[in-house]
């Protein structure tokens, strides 16, 4: 399936420096910063500096560096937030069913509470 990269999507326009961000960690290939409206104590956004749709986008056509930097990146920000002992976690939403909000794909880390089931019933 070919992916349609919106360029105005809100992400975009934060790694084009249109609209600040609270960066948390930035590397070659990744940007990390804290979600705009945390759903936990600590809630970061990670997202690769390259037009990917989602994590299937991602999974298929970035290249290896772009792949290594951004799971990299995102061990960093465990260590940096020190969620090796409590835990963590990692959700990626998809599209109409993943009920995906922004179109560049990123990853959510969340942590600092309990954060119960996986999925509301
Ligand atoms: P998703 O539903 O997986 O697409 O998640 C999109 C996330 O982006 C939500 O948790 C929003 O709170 C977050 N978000 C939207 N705009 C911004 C922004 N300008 N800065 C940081 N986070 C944002």
């Amino acid at each position: 399936m070919p992916y349609s990269y919106d360029s105005e999507n809100i992400f975009a326009k934060i790694l084009r420096g249109d609209i600040p961000n609270a960066t948390v960690l930035e590397t070659e290939f990744t940007l990390a910063f804290k979600d705009i409206t945390p759903k936990a104590p600590d809630h970061v956004l990670v997202i690769p500096k390259g037009a990917y749709v989602n994590y299937d986008d991602f999974c298929q056509n970035a290249s290896d560096p772009e792949i290594l930097d951004f799971m990299r990146a995102c061990g960093q920000i465990c260590k940096d937030l020190g969620v090796e002992e409590k835990g963590f976690r990692a959700i990626t939403n998809a599209g109409e069913h993943g009920c995906q909000e922004v179109p560049h794909f990123h990853m959510h880390i969340l942590a600092g509470k309990v954060m119960g089931p996986l999925l509301a019933d």
